[in-house]
């Protein structure tokens, strides 16, 4: 089978490539050609949201100057959940976890939007 642009980075082990795909199930929020925002399967807040690039990228870490232009869009498509979602004005949080320390549980980069309820800081 040959590969198209858009299997560019794809891996068939790693769950939110497939779940991009639409091999696996996700309750999505928004979409577009590069990004996909659904909602997270353990949610920690009454609000929380997974933004994704469709791209394959591991994490944070993994991130250089090529990537500017995706990771303003996907910041960007972060404030756009928070509006959607009826929590721009009350606030929310934007989380990345890079590397093992940090909790990075699914090796592909996911930002977390979470709101609804009054955060704490800091962190655990
Ligand atoms: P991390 O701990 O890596 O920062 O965050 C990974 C997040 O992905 C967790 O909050 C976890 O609940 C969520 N998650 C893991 N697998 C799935 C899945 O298959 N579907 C959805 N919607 N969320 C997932
Ligand atoms: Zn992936």
């Amino acid at each position: 089978m040959s590969m198209s642009m858009s299997d560019e980075g794809y891996t068939e082990t790693c769950v939110f490539c497939k779940l991009a795909r639409g091999l696996v199930r996700a309750d999505i929020v928004y979409q577009d050609d590069r990004v996909i925002a659904f909602k997270d399967i353990h949610p920690q807040a009454p609000v929380h949201v997974l933004v994704i690039p469709r791209q394959h990228i591991t994490a944070l870490w993994e991130t250089d100057e090529s990537h500017t232009p995706l990771l303003g869009h996907i910041l960007l498509t972060c404030n756009r959940v928070a509006q959607d979602t009826g929590i721009q004005q009350s606030g929310y949080r934007v989380v990345v976890n890079s590397g093992p320390e940090a909790g990075q549980s699914v090796d592909h980069l996911h930002f977390h939007v979470l709101g609804g309820r009054r955060m704490q800081w800091p962190p655990g």
